[in-house]
């Protein structure tokens, strides 16, 4: 089945209705196209009808597009493995998957390595589910204050992945609270510039633009189904 430039067409239009909704320009909002499972001949007609930014959970799958397509910006959205960190910071423009702080400290030192400042946003375990990566907000926390001593590593804001729920209400409080935080700790850390909230998918990204979202991560809703 071939990329459906109807699909992205839907996209926008719903992104730019909750832009208006919300007041916001739609510019401040960026898409990023989630791939895993995409074969790379679609992703390749996705870059040909306008995407430019692509999301991967897993690093082996990630590797073979990324080197095939040799084009696009992508982030790393998947719980990272330690052992897998130098792959991806060659790899990735982003990880938005910052979950602990021995994966910051080993980051910080391929980033150094690499000779490349990483960004990274910091994923908060909103909901404190147990199954679900992501760090609790006091964690967070003192990970931020231990940041100033990462040279290689540039923290560019929070993301989450609330519990799924088909209704998109449902994600609303979970989206309210992680752009509370992010007011909150930008005026803690003024030297950390906390510009983005990663939040939303397929079914409730308008709610997250709604509630502040700067990046929606969107798979179903481009590619279709996941087999
Ligand atoms: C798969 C995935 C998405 C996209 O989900 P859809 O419901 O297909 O839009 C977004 N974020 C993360 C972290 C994912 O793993």
């Amino acid at each position: 089945m071939p990329f459906s430039p109807e699909n992205l067409r839907q996209v926008r239009r719903r992104l730019e209705e909750a832009c208006r909704r919300a007041g916001r320009s739609p510019e401040s909002v960026q898409l990023l196209a989630v791939t895993k499972t995409v074969p790379v001949e679609r992703i390749q007609e996705a870059l040909q009808a306008g995407l430019t930014l692509f999301g991967e959970n897993y690093i082996q799958e990630a590797q073979l597009k990324i080197e095939t397509l040799g084009q696009g910006t992508w982030h790393f959205i998947g719980h990272l493995q330690r052992n897998k960190a130098k792959a991806a910071v060659r790899l990735f423009s982003m990880i938005e998957t910052l979950d602990s702080l021995s994966l910051a400290i080993e980051l910080n030192r391929l980033g150094l390595q690499a000779e490349k400042t990483l960004e990274v946003l910091v994923q908060i375990n909103e909901a404190g589910e147990a199954s679900k990566a992501g760090l609790a907000p006091e964690e967070a926390l003192r990970l931020l204050e231990e940041s100033a001593s990462w040279p290689g590593l540039r923290i560019r804001g929070l993301m989450t992945l609330p519990p799924y729920d088909p209704d998109p209400e449902r994600s609303r409080p979970w989206f309210r609270s992680l752009a509370l935080r992010q007011k909150e700790w930008q005026k803690q850390f003024p030297q950390i510039t906390l510009e983005h909230l990663s939040m939303g998918m397929s079914h409730d990204f308008e709610v997250a633009i709604e509630e502040g979202a700067t990046l929606i991560r969107v798979g179903t809703a481009l590619f279709g189904a996941r087999g």
